[in-house]
């Protein structure tokens, strides 16, 4: 297992040669396990309601945001607007609040977006085995669950209340996850929190923990980089995009079957150069606020994030063309409602 040095010296050098290695390798590995292909998702927000206070989520319990989850009648109109760009991927977020939405309503979200795509994925609160088992049973196949950041005491700082500032809990979770059956499940760490080479070693430490005890389950990392919210200039990253790279390429060459993410918090002209670096699933034709693709009037929304890479879904699948890439829209699929909905038999 690498050291927290050896990733501070990797990260460090600056020697064009010792980065051009690096990229190369990653680039070699990435081609012998994934080919030229990238899967695509789209996110969909389903609620902003959240009672956990994270100083750095536009999100969170003391910002006097638009609250609002969609409704049963909302989500379809939501979701049809996604499935008709292509997508067949979809990402369901919510904000971390148990009482606006409780395992009844993330089950409801689930039921309605099988009749539009193969395969779901949440980020949502985290929960008991039991009750992951559930979501299972309702045909979700991924869970999404980043830790942010592995020093606890930052970790303390940062999550100053709600269920979220329970550093344990979380770090149990994806163990949690994985004995309910769910088949994938993605880890990561927000670049820009804590401090770079101890809480990538502690990802990887965790990533290698979950692989050794849950060899069946298909695992995917994330780097998401700390992004402006509205009203608050606080959050910005001091990663730079060489950096970036560099952390996408050295966890490519340490874990070379692993699936690595990246989403529109980044902009055209990276995520266009990252894709051959290591990149194996990135989202398109994204929007982070609740109801934004067909529900809310624009002048209304509150995003999680400020969105970097607004492309559509036609636009990122060109791109990929272009660079003689194919775009992987499903690798996987468990429920029949889909295929109804894709023969106009909507039920
Ligand atoms: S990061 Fe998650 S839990 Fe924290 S405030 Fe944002 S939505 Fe809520």
């Amino acid at each position: 297992m690498i050291t927290i040095s050896q990733i501070k010296n990797i990260l460090d050098n600056n020697d064009p040669k010792a980065t051009e290695e690096l990229a190369r390798k990653s680039k070699k590995l990435t081609e012998q396990y994934f080919g030229r292909t990238i899967s695509l998702y789209t996110p969909l927000y389903l609620s902003n309601y959240c009672s956990s206070y994270c100083t750095y989520c536009g999100f969170n319990s003391h910002n006097q945001i638009h609250r609002m989850k969609l409704t049963e009648e909302q989500m379809p109109k939501e979701m049809e607007h996604i499935a008709n760009t292509g997508i067949e991927n979809i990402l369901l977020l919510t904000g971390e609040s148990y009482k606006a939405t409780p395992l009844s309503y993330l089950k409801q979200a689930v039921t309605i977006a099988k009749q539009y795509f193969p395969s779901i994925s949440l980020e949502v609160h985290p929960m008991e085995t039991t009750e992951y088992k559930e979501l299972y049973l309702s045909g979700v196949d991924g869970i999404t669950i980043y830790q942010e950041t592995y020093n606890k005491e930052h970790y303390s700082k940062v999550h100053i209340s709600g269920k979220k500032s329970d550093y344990n809990y979380r770090y149990n979770t994806p163990g949690r996850i994985a004995e309910a059956g769910i088949r994938h499940i993605s880890l990561g760490i927000l670049l820009g929190l804590g401090e770079l080479a101890p809480d990538l070693f502690s990802l990887y430490s965790q990533l290698k923990e979950m692989e050794s005890k849950y060899p069946g389950v298909e695992y995917s990392l994330s780097f998401p980089r700390l992004r402006k919210i509205k009203g608050h200039d606080f959050a910005t990253c001091d990663v730079t995009d060489a950096t970036f790279i560099k952390i996408i390429c050295l966890t490519r060459t340490l874990f070379p079957r692993i699936g690595i993410n990246l989403s529109t918090r980044e902009n055209s002209r990276l995520r266009d150069n990252a894709i051959s670096l290591g990149i194996t699933r990135m989202s398109a034709g994204s929007n982070t606020s609740v109801g934004g693709y067909e529900t809310e009037v624009l002048d209304k929304q509150d995003p999680q994030f400020d969105i970097e890479d607004s492309r559509s879904v036609k636009e990122v699948v060109a791109m990929l063309k272009e660079k003689n890439y194919d775009p992987v829209l499903t690798d996987w699929r468990r429920d029949r409602k889909y295929l109804l909905y894709k023969h106009g038999e909507k039920n």
